[in-house]
């Protein structure tokens, strides 16, 4: 089917009205849950296709976040899709104010290919619980697990309900010259401005879940021991293929020595004396970032890994010091298994360091230093994350997550996910008891009146 007919059968399914009956919803996540959880092994295997995920990663990062994502939300969306009553001013004695949350109608949910089927479908949990229809762009390059988003969906939903359209850059370019009622994008920011430039046009709001460089940030007089185990866990998850992976590490001068040491045993604990015989260790998506990776290879001394295996699209966990921040590998998001460090002396260089570059997407700090803890959260803009650790605070549906500034815009996850794909409709119902004169024409010596009121 063209992608004009699947939109006009979203546009027909969404004004037959049946989204949004809340129960309708719920039965429809409930659908979503155990058409994930019929297919798992499919899912699993297909993402060890594409990135050789192992079992273990695949269900942590990708199936089991989504299936309390969809938990959580079956429980609340009753609730949060409920009209508020909120206050109304006193100038509209005895009417009443409220705000109902409506669905925008047909949504357009990009992914990109790195963790394809969690970014994929925790989008479309807040879209159909706010009462849209979807169309799923899946990446490309994740093919294996594209295909399976793609039969899944076909065989469970009604394709006027969610609908999956597979396909490169074509495909997204003709997506993006259509009219949706809100686009979800998830990817580069280099392609979000493409997709903004895009919604634009037809003035379609959207969420844009970038990248960036985020930073790790190793105070003094920490344990090292639990801060590497932390820091080469958050790295090398998906082979540092994680929006959220501590891009870079600065360190205090005083901790490096014993910090490197330490991520040295881990490296070794997690994933043995070769990484690339470990079941454990992912791959890098496709030759071209492979490519791009190894071309940062030259940045700096290598401290530790450094192998690179074109044919089996490896690289090594990979340790860099000396760098300096005219080293290609500090110009853009590394996006894979290579750690530069570089060393502070005071947290004012480092918040002088962080702020001359772009607002990051998560920033981490191991300290426990309660002044410098505060002086980073307060004087440095980032999109969200941890002290003393990596990755997890995006794992909590109590907390939105998402950028600022180039790291992106909106966010999702829990209630802010039913937040992003509703329209909050303000309404007041005006009693029709009494109807106070003043604002109406002539104004003529009403003025002083309504200063008094307005001060
Ligand atoms: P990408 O921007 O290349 O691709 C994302 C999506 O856009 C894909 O569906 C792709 O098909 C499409 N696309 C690619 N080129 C396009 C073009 N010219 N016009 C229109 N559409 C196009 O990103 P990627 O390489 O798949 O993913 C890596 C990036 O995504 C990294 O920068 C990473 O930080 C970011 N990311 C962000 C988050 C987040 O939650 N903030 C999560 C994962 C990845």
């Amino acid at each position: 089917m063209v992608i004009k007919d699947i939109i006009k059968k979203q546009r027909d399914y969404f004004n037959n009205g049946r989204t949004r009956d809340v129960d309708f919803r719920i039965e429809q996540l409930r659908l979503l849950k155990k058409t994930i959880k019929d297919n798992e092994d499919k899912i699993l295997n297909a993402l060890n296709k594409d990135l050789k995920k192992s079992y273990f990663e695949g269900y942590e990062t990708e199936v089991g976040i989504l299936l309390e994502e969809i938990d959580y939300t079956i429980k609340k969306v009753k609730s949060w899709a409920k009209s508020k009553r909120v206050k109304t001013p006193i100038t509209h004695f005895l009417s009443r104010s409220y705000i109902h949350p409506e669905p925008y109608g047909v949504v357009l949910i990009m992914a990109p290919w790195n963790y394809p089927f969690q970014l994929t479908i925790a989008p479309l949990i807040g879209a159909i619980a706010a009462g849209n229809c979807s169309i799923l762009k899946p990446s490309e390059y994740s093919n294996y697990t594209s295909e399976i988003i793609y039969n899944i969906i076909k065989e469970n939903f009604d394709e006027g309900f969610v609908a999956v359209i597979k396909g490169g850059r074509e495909v997204n370019e003709k997506l993006l010259n259509e009219n949706f009622d809100y686009i979800f994008f998830t990817g580069s920011i280099p392609v979000g401005k493409i997709v903004m430039e895009a919604a634009a046009k037809n003035l379609t709001p959207v969420t844009l879940e970038l990248g960036g460089k985020s930073p790790c940030i190793v105070d003094k007089d920490i344990d090292t021991k639990l801060a590497a185990r932390r820091i080469v866990w958050g790295k090398f998850l998906n082979a540092g293929q994680t929006c959220v992976a501590p891009d870079y590490l600065l360190v205090h001068e005083d901790t490096k020595d014993k910090l490197i040491k330490d991520m040295k045993e881990i490296i070794n604990e997690f994933y043995g004396d070769n990484p690339k015989e470990s079941p454990d260790y992912p791959r890098i998506i496709n030759k071209k970032h492979l490519d791009r990776l190894s071309n940062l290879l030259n940045s700096g001394n290598i401290l530790v890994g450094g192998e690179t295996d074109k044919e089996s699209l490896y690289i090594e966990p990979t340790i860099i010091d000396n760098v300096s921040w005219e080293d290609s590998v500090m110009a853009d998001e590394i996006f894979g298994p290579i750690l530069p460090i570089i060393e502070y002396r005071n947290i004012e260089e480092v918040i002088e360091m962080v702020n001359s570059y772009y607002k990051p997407l998560a920033l981490y700090l191991f300290s426990n230093n309660k002044l410098n803890i505060d002086k980073i959260k307060g004087n440095i803009p980032f999109g969200g994350g941890c002290i003393n650790d990596t990755i997890v605070h995006l794992a909590s549906p109590y907390m939105p997550f998402g950028g600022v500034g180039s790291s992106g815009m909106g966010s999702y996850h829990g209630k802010a996910s039913f937040d992003t794909f509703s329209h909050k409709k303000s309404i007041l119902k005006k009693s029709n008891l009494f109807d106070i004169k003043l604002r109406y024409p002539p104004y003529k010596n009403k003025l002083n009146i309504l200063k008094k009121l307005m001060k």
